[in-house]
């Protein structure tokens, strides 16, 4: 009798705790639910964004193709490009500020490639069209009208395809002549800045308002910030890099290469740093395209209003 009285008065006792076991498990789940759904939701608005920007590129990329056709016809042909790239542009600020402001998973990577045009570039810029990727070409002028990697031909004339092809060309100064003279004084390397302009604007009715100093900015030294006054003046914005694949000194290896690329590669914000006459870099192209890509990346074409490009 005894233990059924006690069995009759833990009853009720078991049942309050099986409801409220119930209670916090309904109210674990629903609570997970909304969280699941918000994050699906979060992730839906990211994958729209990202839709919407790789939409605007191919639009872009579509309408280069079409344009580059009509270019004999149509007179205001690079106002219209330049236009959509504007636009484009206005997005890629968005997709920073997203960034940087945590708001979306996806990262952004800007390839740039040094020292152009050479004969390989054309190489380059076929990997990029097959990808459907936009770089950033920080060109120079000396000894371009007959290519180092090939003589007879004369890479001036790549300039213009670089911008046809929808990448941003930018100004990498005429001589990049570090050790003779680009960096004797401000005039002196303002007026490199000036002669690869205007060589560029003559090749494809595009001004330059991104540079990079050749060997990087701090090469400049104690003339860095003064360069920077006379830069600004001109509406130029500058920028160094944040990765690379080793390529501006002796590589040796693909694998080489390859190692110091994907151990650069670490902040939601890359500029890469390639150069377009090196065979390796060439040869690791495709493969870093795809790694940047698989690592939650859109690559994108710099832009003067960039939070990577200093004013
Ligand atoms: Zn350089």
């Amino acid at each position: 009798m005894g233990k059924s009285k006690r069995k009759a008065k833990k009853s009720p006792f078991i049942i309050i705790i099986f409801i409220l076991i119930i209670g916090i498990c309904g109210y674990l789940s629903f609570n997970n639910y909304t969280k699941m759904s918000k994050l699906k939701n979060d992730n839906n608005k990211k994958k729209a964004e990202y839709l919407v920007l790789n939409k605007k590129y191919n639009e872009l990329l579509k309408s280069n193709k079409d344009f580059s056709n009509e270019l004999e016809k149509e007179k205001d042909i690079d106002q219209t490009i330049d236009n959509s790239k504007k636009e484009v542009f206005e997005l890629a600020k968005k997709a920073e500020e997203n960034i940087q402001n945590g708001k979306t998973n996806y990262k952004i990577a800007y390839l740039t490639f040094d020292d152009g045009p050479y004969y390989l570039t054309h190489e380059v810029l076929n990997v990029l069209k097959e990808k459907q990727v936009k770089a950033t070409f920080f060109t120079i002028g000396a000894g371009k009208e007959s290519c180092i990697d090939n003589r007879s031909f004369n890479c001036t004339l790549l300039y213009k395809k670089i911008v046809d092809n929808g990448h941003t060309i930018a100004n990498h100064t005429y001589s990049h002549a570090i050790f003779a003279g680009l960096y004797s004084s401000v005039d002196n390397f303002i007026r490199d800045i000036q002669k690869q302009e205007d060589l560029i604007y003559s090749k494809t009715n595009v001004k330059t308002n991104i540079m990079r100093f050749p060997g990087g900015s701090s090469t400049a030294k104690s003339l860095k910030n003064d360069i920077i006054i006379k830069l600004r003046e001109k509406g130029y914005g500058w920028i160094d890099w944040t990765a690379q694949d080793g390529d501006g000194g002796a590589l040796k290896t693909r694998d080489q290469a390859w190692n110091i690329f994907t151990k650069s590669i670490n902040d939601n914000i890359e500029v890469v740093l390639f150069h377009d006459y090196n065979y390796i870099t060439y040869s690791i192209l495709p493969d870093a395209i795809k790694y940047l890509e698989d690592n939650n990346y859109i690559i994108l074409p710099l832009f003067h209003d960039s939070v990577m490009v200093n004013k």
